[in-house]
């Protein structure tokens, strides 16, 4: 056994050692190294075992080539993979040493539970919410699993809604299911109302039993990431339906906002507290706009705005925060709603003590029972770095954004989407941390994201634009410097097109 001194020692050594000020030169394995590595991997379980040093170095002489850079370089733009603070990077290693298990509320044994409880609490505070108001809080593993927590809350409260007006008692779906629950409450159809939702929201829909079908879009026909707020009346308004609006708080492919303002959001909360819906947040990176204060902003500032009057609200931990896999995190203020949801019964085994400072053990208020001291990194992080130190790591991605926004909107080769009409300086506003684009010439557009990951200097993702490929950057690298990353990717666009151009 590793003693825990030399352990730490070493950790921070390789830690500090991945951070070095030079970024890594590429972001890709070449297939080569990928293929070399992929071979080495063990086809079978040893009897007897390498022992702790030999399984060290065939990890990282066989295997580590075969990994890309995705938390280790800023110019990874792929997926919004987020990067790792040096903070948050040596907590999750000191998870790992002291292992602790942070299920039930054991105050007078452990820390965890207050130290996760803290970290949620300044997560809150960061994000301008005031914990009191949020008092459902827990980290999850990520957006998907906050995404079902959300919609699983929505079920029980506006289930139960619909059965208060009917039967006069409330129907609860946690505890006599959802198709009891339904006929009490005369209701024969749930749908979630949203615009441009993320993947998750349909998965977390199939798993708690409303179905992907019941996920339905709202949006404007000329700007679909907005509310038809007409549309979305009338279908609150249908008898015998209980709903969840959805609102996407940053869309992944674009980075657009659903919602505009405090105006709106009051009006969107208006409507939903007429027809007993539940207001679910898909902030999973758009919730760090709420940060910025710059005038430059103030449309991101705006989309922010509101978003306090939501039921619940998903983040990711593992995109903007930029602390390591797994972590997501979820807000909601209806504590009573958590209880009825996921409230382990009859575990006598399993109960805290007596809990005067109201920290309520997190296996009954999320999915898991056993779960990692997720927390750690977190705190960690925002403790290292304060609300100022986030500020301008997020100021530096929307610049360097922004920056690519500009260079695609000045270039005769590409376009930016989706296509604006207007001033320039208007388009640059609303670009928070992804630039959607595609080339001019649909040849070349249909071979974009392949030839710029074949240069292994930038990463990007390829995803589809009204029926057409299209290209994406995702900026959330802590490391992300304007100075240093954009000429990089200039020069890699521009060769991308040359090359192309003696090509054809
Ligand atoms: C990334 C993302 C998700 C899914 O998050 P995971 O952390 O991958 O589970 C959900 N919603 C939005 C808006 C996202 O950007």
């Amino acid at each position: 056994m590793l003693q825990e001194p030399e352990t730490t020692a070493r950790l921070a050594a390789a830690i500090a050692s991945l951070h070095s000020e030079d970024a890594p030169n590429d972001v890709l394995p070449s297939e080569l190294a990928v293929t070399h590595a992929r071979a080495k991997l063990q086809q079978h379980l040893s009897s007897s075992g390498l022992g702790l040093e030999e399984t060290l170095k065939h990890i990282r002489e066989d295997l580590v080539p075969g990994f890309n850079a995705s938390s280790r370089s800023p110019n990874y733009y792929g997926f919004i993979t987020g990067g790792s603070t040096p903070a948050a990077s040596l907590a999750d290693n000191l998870v790992t040493a002291y292992d602790q298990n942070v299920q039930v509320h054991l105050p007078q044994e452990t820390i965890a539970t207050n130290l996760e409880d803290r970290a949620l609490s300044m997560l809150c505070e960061l994000l301008k919410l005031d914990p009191a108001s949020w008092p459902h809080r827990t980290f999850t593993t990520g957006a998907t699993t906050s995404n079902i927590l959300g919609l699983a809350c929505g079920r029980e409260h506006a289930i139960a809604e619909a059965s208060a007006v009917r039967i006069d008692v409330t129907a609860s779906v946690g505890e006599i299911g959802i198709f009891e629950a339904m006929h009490r409450a005369g209701i024969d159809k749930m749908q979630i109302l949203t615009t441009m939702a993320h993947s998750s929201l349909s998965k977390a829909a199939s798993i708690l039993g409303m179905g992907r079908a019941s996920v339905k879009s709202v949006g404007l026909e000329s700007t679909p990431h907005r509310f038809d707020m007409a549309l979305l009346k009338k279908l609150l308004e249908q008898p015998g339906t209980a709903s969840i609006v959805a609102i996407s708080a940053s869309e992944v492919n674009t980075g657009l906002f659903a919602t505009s303002g405090l105006k709106e959001m009051t009006e969107i909360r208006r409507l939903c507290d007429m027809y007993g819906a539940w207001i679910h947040v898909d902030a999973a990176f758009g919730i760090m706009g709420r940060l910025l204060t710059s005038p430059e902003h103030s449309k991101i500032m705006e989309a922010c705005e509101g978003l306090e009057l939501a039921d619940s609200i998903t983040g990711d931990g593992h995109k903007l925060l930029n602390v390591p896999y797994d972590c997501g995190f979820f807000f909601s203020r209806h504590r009573e709603i958590a209880s009825r949801v996921f409230q382990n019964p009859n575990a006598a085994y399993l109960s805290g003590g007596g809990n005067p400072d109201n920290i309520m053990s997190p296996l009954n208020i999320g999915l898991e029972n056993s779960r990692r001291l997720r927390a750690l990194p977190v705190y960690a992080s925002l403790t290292a770095y304060g609300s100022d130190g986030y500020r301008e790591m997020l100021e530096r991605q929307i610049s360097l954004s922004r920056g690519i926004a500009e260079y695609v909107l000045d270039s005769e080769d590409f376009e930016l989407l989706p296509k604006f009409e207007g001033e320039k300086k208007e388009a640059l506003d609303t670009i928070y941390i992804i630039v959607l684009f595609k080339a001019k010439d649909e040849g070349l557009n249909k071979a974009l994201v392949q030839k710029i990951k074949a240069k292994r200097k930038i990463y990007v993702s390829g995803t589809a634009w009204e029926g057409k490929p299209a290209c994406r950057f995702a900026v959330s690298n802590w490391m992300t410097d304007v100075k240093r990353d954009l000429p990089l990717i200039k020069r890699i666009l521009g060769e991308v097109v040359d090359e192309w151009k003696k090509e054809t």
